[in-house]
């Protein structure tokens, strides 16, 4: 017997209701595991088969239901090739099939044994995909439970009939935010949405499946889509409505995607394939394009970095060994943009905290501003009139430093002024107890540099977030020179309370992810500088999966502040300082006022009221459109590197001490292209040979700045890949 084979047991209780409880040994949360489906089916067998058995419930023994395929099962899927995958997943829809037609007769559609599933609360993945298949799903009313198919999210998509079974439940329109987004609902708004038919107090659960199981008729088991007289909610692919509906996703989805990610074609194939040809069918057109997306590199490199390396990081892989760090009082100095969404995520968190502006109308908007945000949440149904007073009274806004005493961790979010930067961490320290970790939030300016101003260098760390904090889910902590690991623990056990992703780096300019991103802004320019076409530039760059185009970008982000960074870097770096021809562009346009999305004026034209509109106009007489313009191709290949080649330095450098917090750290930080799971996955999926020769390409037409670094040069002689080299291994956490 396998040890799956203890994952799952079966009791038939005095009324013939028989039970199949689902219990992962050694895991906090249930997931599937290829022997794990084996017993599950013995199990179905000996339901189906014993004559005393009046239906089924299949539930969990743990507070959840399940979390999703073990997802050692697919990297084992893979590595067994398309055959292999293609005769697993048939094998399971072979089994939800028997759940859901649970014996009957085919041809009359009676005799069948009703099977509900009772969800006691999280169902994800193939844990909602096996509730999908039984007759009826019933929820314990858990409000933290999330329902859903998230696996668009890494790259994949519902593969174990969850894409044909929801399409055909709810019609291809309504399906969409489940599958294309991986939205997830909690019980409540899941049984609003049709996912699930039932919720019920926790205590209530069992009964209620055991009931409906009772009283269930043959006509209470029949799916829809097993009946003669089906017709697809919102009409099939062939009727005019069905028909719209298609187009307009398949618009949707290149609009949004822009065909840069190949799970969401395959899902929308998938979905349209399946929608013209009877049930059966449509599940193996599903196994088909699940095939060829687990054989896609994307797949395994965005599971890698966005699920398992990404979990990691949040469980403290590169936590030094120190005690708990929590933190109970947080003091953030600078009431700001950056200052009060610091606040607000921690006192969400259940963090007292003591927010300082220099003065007092300051220090309120920026109370003001997480009250803001409060009361979108409370519009939008997420949170309650007394949720919304408790998190506030957990925040001061105060100008008193007196009032940092009890805290045990400070924030400074002042203006990015080094003076002004050391004054403040001056009073700080003379404010606070003598175990207080202070963290700076500076963008740009060294950390170790900042420290000389503290008395206590060794509990002076970086702790960069992203903006808007309440919804950028990345922390990037810089240890400086002196930081040690008290400090470090102190910040990483932070973002855990606040439930972000944090990545650790150490000190050297722009940290990680800012020395990525200005450089991939400064080449958009520099093409822009060139005559390459503006919508070239910034389509290229959102043909490859970047969310923004550098134009964009830096529209955002304020064409002011490259200006600022420019000259500080070029203060910096003196002659050795590479990017001249990228500030007269934007020195120009700071000169003319065009500062950006927030002046209304930038590298794009906006409404009066703050609408992107186009592209300006006025870029075209001062930086004539050549009349050769390079290949897409080429163009994206320099807005890559661009990025990746400063990652592999920072690797170089040691600034980065762990490739998977360079991918998963470019991915939250700044939207690298998802579907490559991040530049050192990317790097892996051409190859080390490809990658160089596409730096020698660029060196020779561009300049040095793409030069190879060595550490590509030796990965290729050894004919390594990043992740084969820094030895991480692919399992599941
Ligand atoms: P901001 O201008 O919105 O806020 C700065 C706040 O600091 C202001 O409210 C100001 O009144 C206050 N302040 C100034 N001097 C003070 C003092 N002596 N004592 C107390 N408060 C004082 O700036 P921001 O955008 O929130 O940026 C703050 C910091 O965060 C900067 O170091 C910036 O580089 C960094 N940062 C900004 C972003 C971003 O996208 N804006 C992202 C990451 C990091």
């Amino acid at each position: 017997m396998s040890s799956a084979s203890k994952d799952f047991t079966y009791s038939v209780d005095a009324d013939g209701v028989a039970t199949i409880t689902w219990d992962t040994i050694g895991r906090s949360m249930n997931v599937m595991s290829s022997d794990g489906f084996l017993v599950l089916d013995g199990m179905i067998d000996a339901a189906l088969k014993d004559a005393s058995v009046k239906g089924l419930i299949i539930t969990s023994g743990k507070k959840d239901f399940a979390g999703g395929m073990d997802l050692n099962v697919l990297a084992d899927m893979r590595k067994g090739g398309a055959q292999t995958i293609f005769d697993m997943i048939m094998g399971t829809h072979g089994i939800l099939r028997k759940i859901e037609r649970a014996g009957m007769d085919p041809k009359t559609l009676k005799g069948g044994k009703p099977i509900a599933a009772a969800l006691t609360g999280t169902a994800l993945g193939i844990g909602f995909e096996i509730p999908l298949a039984c007759h009826r799903i019933i929820a314990a009313d858990n409000p933290r439970a999330k329902i859903g198919l998230p696996e668009i999210m890494v790259g994949i998509f519902p593969g174990a009939g969850g894409t044909t079974r929801l399409v055909r439940k709810m019609g291809a329109m309504m399906a969409a935010p489940f599958l294309l987004e991986g939205k997830l609902s909690d019980p409540k708004a899941a049984k609003a949405a049709g996912l699930i038919d039932e919720v019920v107090a926790p205590e209530d659960l069992q009964k209620r499946a055991k009931d409906w199981v009772l009283a269930a008729t043959d006509a209470d088991i029949v799916k829809p889509w097993d009946r003669k007289d089906y017709k697809m909610p919102g009409g099939a692919p062939y009727h005019p409505a069905g028909y719209m509906t298609y187009v307009g996703a398949s618009a949707m989805i290149n609009g949004r995607t822009q065909g840069a990610f190949p799970a969401a074609r395959a899902l929308l194939s998938a979905a349209y394939e399946g929608a013209l040809v009877p049930f059966d069918v449509a599940l193996k057109i599903e196994a088909r394009h699940f095939t060829s997306i687990l054989l896609n590199p994307s797949s395994s490199a965005m599971i890698r970095t966005l699920f398992i390396g990404k979990e990691a990081l949040e469980k403290g892989a590169n936590r030094p060994d120190a005690p708990d760090q929590s933190v109970k009082t947080l003091g953030v100095i600078g009431a700001g943009m950056m200052g009060a969404g610091i606040a607000y995520v921690a006192a969400n968190a259940g963090i007292s905290v003591v927010l300082i502006d220099a003065d007092q109308a300051a220090a309120d908007r920026g109370r003001a501003h997480c009250e803001g945000l409060l009361d979108k949440g409370m519009k939008r149904g997420k949170v309650t009139a007394d949720k919304k007073a408790e998190v506030l009274s957990r925040i001061l806004a105060t100008t008193d430093y007196a009032a940092l005493k009890p805290c045990d961790l400070v924030i400074e979010a002042v203006f990015e002024d080094p003076i002004l930067k050391a004054e403040v961490t001056a009073q700080v320290e003379a404010a606070v107890g003598a175990d207080c970790i202070f963290a700076t939030n500076t963008s740009t300016l060294p950390i170790s540099d900042l420290a000389k101003a503290s008395e206590r260098a060794d509990q002076f760390i970086g702790i960069h977030f992203f903006s808007p904090v309440d919804k950028m889910n990345l922390v990037e902590i810089i240890r400086g020179k002196a930081t040690d690991n008290r400090a470090v623990a102190k910040a990483l056990d932070f973002v855990r309370q606040i439930r972000k992703t944090p990545i650790v780096v150490n000190d050297a300019r722009f940290f990680y992810a800012n020395r990525c991103i200005i450089p991939y802004i400064n080449e958009g320019i520099r093409m822009v500088a060139e005559g390459v076409a503006p919508a070239l530039v910034e389509n290229a760059a959102k043909l490859v999966g970047m969310p923004l185009g550098p134009l964009q970008l830096v529209d955002e982000t304020s064409i002011d502040l490259g200006v600022k960074i420019a000259k500080a870097t070029r203060a910096a770096m003196g002659d050795a300082y590479p990017d001249g021809a990228v500030d007269k562009v934007i020195f120009a346009m700071a000169d003319q006022g065009r500062l950006g999305k927030k002046s209304k004026s930038g590298f794009y034209s906006y409404s009066e009221d703050g609408m992107r509109l186009s592209l300006w106009e006025g870029l075209a007489p001062a930086y004539p459109v050549a009349t050769r313009q390079p290949d897409l191709v080429d163009v994206q290949h320099r807005l890559l590197m661009a990025q990746v080649l400063e990652a592999v330095r920072a690797l170089e450098e040691g600034v980065l001490t762990d490739i998977r917090e360079g991918d998963v750290g470019a991915i939250l930080g700044w939207g690298f292209a998802p579907w490559s799971g991040g530049p050192f996955s990317w790097l892996d999926i051409i190859g080390a040979d490809k990658a160089i020769a596409i730096c020698d390409a660029l060196t020779a037409a561009h300049g040095p700045r793409f030069t190879a670094p060595a550490l590509l040069r030796d990965i290729a002689a050894k004919g390594q890949t990043f992740y084969g080299r820094f030895d991480v291994q692919i399992t599941a956490a």
